[in-house]
C-alpha cells in the first residue's frame, strides 16, 4: 500500500484535531504533508512536532516570524509559509493526495477550489465553501479529475445511504437530522450569552458552527450543501429534529424504503469514512450501544423560534447570489454575537435584512463570489451596528 499524502487546511480546529486523531491511527496508510492555521502559530508548531509535515502555513502573515521561531526551537525541517496564496500552495502541494478542507467560513473557499482544480481528493468539512460556490466547486472537481467526499456528518450519512442502496437510482427525498441545539426547548431567546450558545448538547465543535447549531442556521447551510452535493431541490430535502444525534441522516427511495446511517456523535466516523473511501478504516469512535439509548425521538423544527432555517431555504430557492449573502451576513452576525455586540435573537434579523436588501446574479467565478461576499459583509456589519445591545 502506498502512503497517502494529506493536507489539512484548518489543522488547529476541531475537525483538524479529529482528523489528526484518525490519521495517527494509520501511520502505514497516511502521511501528513501540509498543515495550516489562521494565526495560532504555537498550536500549529506543536502539531508539526507530532506529524512533521513538509510545510506549515499561517494565514495571517504577521504570525510568520512566530511560526518560524517555533519550528526552529523544535529543530523541525518543516518549511513555514504565510498568507492567502500560501494556503492555496498547501492545498496543491506536490506530495498531497487528499486535502481535508476544514477552515471555517468563506475564508476556506479559495484553497478548497484550488485543491479541487488540482485534482486532489477533497474531503470537505468547510460547508460554507459549498454554500457560496457549489456549482463552481463541482465544476472544479470535475475539471481536476479528483473526487469530493463530504465530511459533514449528515452528508456523509447520505453518501453512505446512497452508496449502500444496492440498486441504482430512485432516491426521492433526503432527510437531514438536526439535534435542535442547546435552545431546542427554550422559549425566550433574550439574554443568551455566547457561552450558553456554544455549549452544544451532543457535539464538541468550533465556536462559529456551535452558534449556527443553536440558531439552526447550521442545518440551513447543510440543506444548501446537500442540494449541491446530491443534486436535490429544496422541496426534496426535509429537516427533522432528532435530539439524540444517533441517526445522522436518511434517504427515502421510490419504493418507500428509508435508509439511515447511525453512529455515536463523533466526527471521527465521517472523517474516517472519507479518508478511507472506498475502504472502511478504524476511526477510534466508541461503539454505538443501542441498549444505552432510552429512545430515538423525532419532532419538526420550530420555524418561528428558529427563522434561520427558513431563511436558508429561501436563499436556496431564490438562487443567484442569495446563498452567498445568507452565509456572509450570518458570519458577520455570529462574530458580532460572539463579541457580545449583537443579541442572539438578532442574528436572524441581520441575515434577513441583508437577504431582502441585496440581490445578485449567480456568480461565474471566484472573484464574483468574493465581490458578493464583501458587499453582503458590509451590509450586515451596518445592520449589526444598528442592532447592537
Ligand atoms: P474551528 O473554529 O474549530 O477551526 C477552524 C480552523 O480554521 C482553525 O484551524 C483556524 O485556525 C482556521 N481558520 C479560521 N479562520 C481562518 C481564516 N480566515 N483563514 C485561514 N484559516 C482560518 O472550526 P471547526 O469546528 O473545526 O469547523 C471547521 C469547518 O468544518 C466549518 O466549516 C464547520 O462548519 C465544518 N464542520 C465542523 C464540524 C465539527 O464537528 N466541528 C462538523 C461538521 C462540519
Ligand atoms: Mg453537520
Amino acid at each position: 500500500m502506498s502512503v497517502h499524502g494529506i493536507a489539512i487546511l484548518g489543522a488547529t480546529g476541531s475537525i483538524g484535531a479529529s482528523s489528526l486523531d484518525v490519521i495517527a491511527r494509520h501511520p502505514q496508510r497516511f502521511r501528513v504533508v501540509a498543515l495550516t492555521a489562521n494565526g495560532h502559530a504555537e498550536g500549529l508548531a506543536e502539531l508539526c512536532q507530532r506529524f512533521v509535515p513538509e510545510i506549515a502555513v499561517v494565514a495571517d502573515p504577521t504570525r510568520l516570524h512566530e511560526l518560524e521561531a517555533a519550528l526552529r526551537a523544535r529543530k523541525l525541517p518543516t518549511r513555514a509559509l504565510a498568507g492567502a496564496a500560501a494556503l492555496c500552495e498547501a492545498a496543491v502541494w506536490h506530495g498531497v493526495d487528499s486535502v481535508i478542507a476544514a477552515i471555517v467560513g468563506a475564508a476556506g473557499l479559495a484553497p478548497t477550489l484550488a485543491a479541487a482544480r488540482a485534482g486532489k481528493r477533497l474531503l470537505l468539512a468547510n460547508k460554507e465553501a459549498v454554500v457560496c460556490a457549489g456549482p463552481l466547486l463541482l465544476e472544479a472537481v470535475a475539471a481536476g479529475g479528483g473526487a469530493l467526499l463530504p465530511v459533514d456528518s449528515e452528508h456523509s450519512a447520505i453518501h453512505q445511504c446512497l452508496s449502500a442502496s444496492g440498486a441504482k437510482g430512485g432516491a426521492r427525498r433526503l432527510i437531514l437530522t438536526a439535534s435542535g441545539g442547546p435552545f431546542r426547548q427554550r422559549e425566550d431567546f433574550g439574554g443568551i450569552t455566547p457561552a450558553q450558545a456554544v455549549a452544544h448538547p451532543n457535539w464538541v465543535m468550533g465556536r462559529k458552527i456551535s452558534v449556527d447549531s443553536a440558531t439552526l442556521m447550521n442545518k440551513g447551510l447543510e440543506v444548501i450543501e446537500a442540494s449541491w452535493l446530491f443534486c436535490f431541490g429544496a422541496d426534496a430535502i426535509d429537516v427533522v429534529v432528532h435530539p439524540q444525534s444517533v441517526i445522522h441522516s436518511m434517504v427515502e427511495f421510490a419504493d418507500g424504503s428509508v435508509l439511515a446511517q447511525l453512529g455515536t456523535p463523533d466526527m471521527r466516523t465521517p472523517i474516517a469514512y472519507a479518508l478511507g473511501h472506498p475502504q472502511r478504516i478504524d476511526s477510534g469512535s466508541p461503539t454505538l450501544d443501542l441498549m444505552q439509548l432510552a429512545a430515538l425521538t423525532f419532532e419538526p423544527p420550530d420555524a418561528s423560534r428558529f427563522p434561520c432555517l427558513r431563511l436558508a431555504y429561501d436563499a436556496l430557492r431564490a438562487g443567484g447570489g442569495a446563498s452567498i449573502v445568507l452565509n456572509a451576513a450570518n458570519e458577520v452576525a455570529v462574530a458580532a454575537f460572539l463579541d457580545s455586540a449583537l443579541p442572539f435573537a438578532r442574528i436572524a434579523a441581520v441575515v434577513e435584512a441583508s437577504l431582502s436588501a441585496l440581490a445578485f446574479a449567480a456568480p461565474r467565478s471566484l472573484d464574483d463570489v468574493l465581490a458578493i461576499d464583501a458587499a453582503a459583509r458590509r451590509h450586515a456589519a451596518a445592520a449589526c451596528a444598528r442592532s447592537s445591545p
